[in-house]
């Protein structure tokens, strides 16, 4: 298929060669304005396919980094982060969330050291020492 260009050049081809104007002279001037407003038609056209090339690579790109962003969004839920004060020494501490539903973990504080959040289950192995001595003291 033709270009809306090369359709043009034919038909302007054809009144150079003389075959579309009769005798009128003023067919002519007719069909120089037609094949200009041809031109500037093709010419928009040609630009409007220009821009929506660089919209779409542009929406592409938006597009891309915008599924960067999920990622690292999601990447984030998956592991929160609570934040709370130490009992003891009242400094800021952080863990991450899923400490809170393991029994096996302890937190301490990197302040002081004091127990900011225990599991159910921990088993403390300074206090079971301790709890030996204690029998051993009895
Ligand atoms: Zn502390």
């Amino acid at each position: 298929m033709k270009t809306i260009k090369e359709k043009i050049a034919y038909l302007r081809g054809l009144l150079e060669g003389g075959n579309l104007y009769g005798k009128d002279p003023n067919t002519k001037v007719f069909w120089d304005h037609l094949l200009g407003i041809l031109d500037d038609v093709a010419e928009s056209i040609n630009a409007l396919g220009t821009n929506q090339e660089e919209l779409a690579e542009y929406v592409e790109a938006i597009d891309s980094d915008l599924m960067d962003l999920e990622e690292e969004a999601y990447q984030d839920e998956d592991d929160d982060w609570v934040e709370t004060d130490c009992p003891e020494c009242g400094e800021p501490v952080s863990f991450e969330e899923s400490f809170l539903y393991d029994d096996d973990v302890q937190v301490t504080c990197p302040e002081c050291g004091a127990v900011v959040h225990r599991g159910d289950s921990f088993l403390d192995i300074d206090e079971l020492e301790d709890f030996d001595d204690e029998e051993e003291e009895e």
